[in-house]
């Protein structure tokens, strides 16, 4: 191993270091980084530095270095894993799985586009045109998402405001006929809401500097009056320089269309962009004249109108949603509500309730054409559909890009979803490549130091666990309509999670002054200490869409859009009265997410984010240390490196090598398969590497497995 790069460049896995703690960890990735090599293994586990600036060594030459080797015999590359995960998928015919972890702007989407790609350039050598178009239309995808789901933040200028996995479904013989994509939690309170520096999605910038000016005249839409849209606006306006917009609106719609989305499609969807960005300008007022006429009702409760201005908005709303103008006015400024048994009566928004109107309607439009796109990339992927179909069932590689842990200044409902995730996908590293690994050095009998490491299994409990973790105390809140406001919630957390060693707030045990009374809590992540606001936490649980817009956009003429909004056939009666919460919803999703990675052979890509100012040379020591911390990189080296490569047991290992040694070729002698192996063992001296278990043979480094492959090549 390690000898194509040479003693300079220290060494390319972790397990190779004299001493394992972390001066000697930091000391080896940062002279990589120094010098280029992002990338050192663990074991089967690739530490990826990003570099933050083009490197020349995903080209052909480099694909072809790779391709069909293993993963010891190479330095290391990301090609190597994907190399592997591919092996696993077309030898051994069974699913594999490719989890790329690591904090915003680590690298990870760009990771997953290196993987893709390679798996690309390895497949399909005859060149077959169906095949080729399900590669493209897999690679195509890409763009599609990063135009609706990504935005400029201030830690990374195209990060991904939405959690994505993939599976690469493939046929017999080892090439891509489909694929299918699930969307986890996009950040819509983006849509209306940015933070000095940050952008809204990309797709807004994209129309707004890159359509034709005929185009924008169709959506009412001018690059020069960027300043008066407020939904796209609050970043300042220094945020694009329109170049990279305007070409990358070109390459939207091409990416569009070669995934079939047709004409009328694409037109919606625009539409629906700038129809948001119309929604933005809309303004409401009391209605003074009900307040004179209705003294008593009014001062209770004043009745928004729209302001005269934006009348000329709601004009360009109504045409690109293809909606009926008054509808919409009225959808905007009342709600339908259920009283009593059959009666439904209308009631009037007040200023700040249809403020909060426009803004649930700009969320839920763009949220809904998110998935809308997701399920229409997922029909032209399905296997179903592409003309490969076989019957067989097919093997796939899925590939996880999902949002890393986030600590900000203030934390709110989307950092305590996205942590948890995290959570959930560090338990499952910890299952799969820590816990495991041990238990079974322990069940064959193998001599075996244990290793200690945090279990976060217990953070994961605090948050998921039926009637008492955070998100069923959450729950509760939110389903008791108008009685509980965050506060209240987070009363009845402190309560009853006061003794929970990873949950505190002033109220709690632990109690810790420096929360704000009443509004913070903290969770004691494996990553570290957040604080989190509770403000909004409630709201965006419940996340509830009045049915009257539901209703409203389902009666649209444009038949994309009613598509879109099937729940809005439903009749006011009909609604169910306890629809699923958010955090509910999110929480199912990441268990199913979990279980079916636990079912596939995972490769770990493990990104780290070398600086905060997204420079190329500066290796912030403080700060990789602390990701190599809570990655928990050094425990894995030291499970790796007491471990052992490769396993197989006594018959399966016999059944494969006992052609390249004459004790056992062609007829094994009688006795046990494992004195069998033994004799093989023995003849090529590998047995200082190699351990007995009770049912398998274990070995320890990967050139003696290497050499074993070369041999049984050989005979
Ligand atoms: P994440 O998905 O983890 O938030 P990204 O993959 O979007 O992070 O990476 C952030 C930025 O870092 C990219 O836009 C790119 O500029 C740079 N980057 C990441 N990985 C690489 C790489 N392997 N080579 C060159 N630049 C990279
Ligand atoms: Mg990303």
């Amino acid at each position: 191993m390690n000898s194509f790069e040479g003693p300079e460049f220290g060494v390319g896995d972790f397990v190779l270091l004299d001493n394992i703690n972390i001066d000697e960890f930091m000391k080896n990735l940062k002279l990589r980084f120094d010098k280029n090599k992002i990338y050192t293994y663990i074991g089967e586990v690739v530490v990826s530095v990003n570099p933050y600036k083009q490197l020349d060594i995903y080209g052909q030459e480099y694909v072809r270095q790779y391709k069909g080797r293993e993963i010891f015999e190479r330095p290391p590359h990301i090609f190597a894993i994907a190399e592997s995960a591919y092996k696993v998928m077309k030898r051994q015919v069974k699913d594999s799985c490719i989890v790329i972890s690591g904090e915003s702007g680590s690298g990870k989407t760009e990771a997953s586009k290196i993987i893709l790609k390679y798996i690309s350039e390895v497949t399909n050598l005859s060149g077959k045109q169906d095949i080729e178009k399900v590669k493209n239309i897999l690679l195509q995808s890409n763009n599609i998402l990063e135009c609706f789901g990504n935005a400029r933040t201030n830690r990374n200028d195209n990060s991904s405001r939405f959690g994505k996995y993939m599976d690469i479904a493939f046929d017999f013989k080892g090439d891509p006929v489909g694929g299918r994509l699930v969307n986890y939690l996009l950040e819509k309170s983006r849509v209306v809401y940015q933070q000095k520096g940050e952008r809204n999605f990309h797709s807004f910038y994209y129309l707004l500097y890159g359509a034709s000016e005929s185009e924008l005249n169709e959506y009412n839409l001018k690059a020069s009056d960027f300043k008066k849209y407020s939904f796209i606006n609050q970043g300042g306006d220094k945020i694009s320089n329109g170049m990279d917009d305007k070409q990358n609106f070109r390459l939207v719609n091409e990416a569009m269309k070669i995934s079939n989305f047709d004409k009328s499609l694409i037109k919606t969807i625009w539409s629906i962009v700038a129809s948001v960005v119309h929604l933005g300008n809309l303004k409401f007022e009391s209605n003074e004249r009900d307040l004179n006429n209705n003294p008593v009702n009014g001062s209770k409760h004043s009745e928004a109108k729209l302001t005269d201005e934006c009348l000329k908005e709601i004009k360009i709303v109504s045409k690109l949603l293809k909606l009926d103008e008054k509808d919409l006015i009225k959808a905007l400024t009342t709600r339908l509500i259920a009283s009593g048994s059959r009666e439904l009566v209308t009631t009037h928004h007040s200023v700040l309730e249809a403020n909060y109107a426009r803004d649930a309607l700009a969320k839920a439009l763009y949220e809904q054409l998110f998935s809308f796109i997701f399920m229409k990339i997922n029909e032209i992927l399905d296997v179903k559909n592409t003309v490969h179909a076989t019957g067989l069932k097919e093997t796939v590689i899925g590939i996880l890009d999902i949002y890393g842990f986030e600590i900000f200044d203030t934390n709110g409902f989307e950092q305590f979803c996205i942590n948890y995730c995290n959570e959930k996908l560090q338990q499952l590293f910890i299952e799969l490549v820590l816990k495991q690994e041990q238990e079974e050095y322990q069940r064959e009998n193998i001599n075996w130091q244990h290793i200690d490491y945090f279990n976060n299994k217990i953070i994961c409990d605090l948050v998921e666990l039926p009637h008492k973790g955070i998100i069923a105390i959450l729950d509760e809140a939110s389903y008791n309509v108008g009685k509980i406001n965050d506060e209240v919630c987070l009363e009845h957390m402190s309560k009853q999670l006061k003794d929970h060693k990873h949950f505190s707030s002033r109220d709690t045990n632990l109690g810790d002054k420096s929360l704000a009374h009443k509004i913070e809590f903290k969770i004691n992540h494996y990553a570290g200490d957040v604080k989190y606001n509770i403000k909004g936490f409630i709201d965006k649980n419940k996340d509830s869409l009045y049915q009257d817009f539901k209703r409203l956009l389902y009666n649209s003429k444009d038949s994309n859009l009613k598509l879109m909004w099937p729940e809005g056939a439903q009749s006011q009666h009909e609604i169910t009265k306890r629809p699923m919460t958010v955090a509910t919803r999110f929480k199912n999703s990441i268990i199913g997410l979990v279980q079916n990675l636990s079912t596939k052979d995972p490769f770990y890509v493990r990104c780290i984010k070398p600086n905060e100012t997204k420079t190329p040379t500066n290796f912030d020591y403080e700060k990789v240390k602390s990701q190599v911390f809570y990655l928990g990189l050094i425990e894995n080296v030291r499970v790796r490196r007491a471990g052992f490569a490769y396993r197989l047991t006594y018959e399966k290992f016999l059944q494969r090598y006992k052609c390249i040694c004459s004790k056992t070729w062609p007829n094994p002698r009688s006795g046990l398969p494992k004195d069998n192996v033994n004799l093989i063992i023995r003849e090529f001296r590998f047995d200082n590497d190699v351990k007995n278990g009770l049912t398998k043979i274990f070995i320890k480094s990967p050139k003696t497995v290497f050499e074993l492959e070369n041999k049984r090549a050989e005979a």
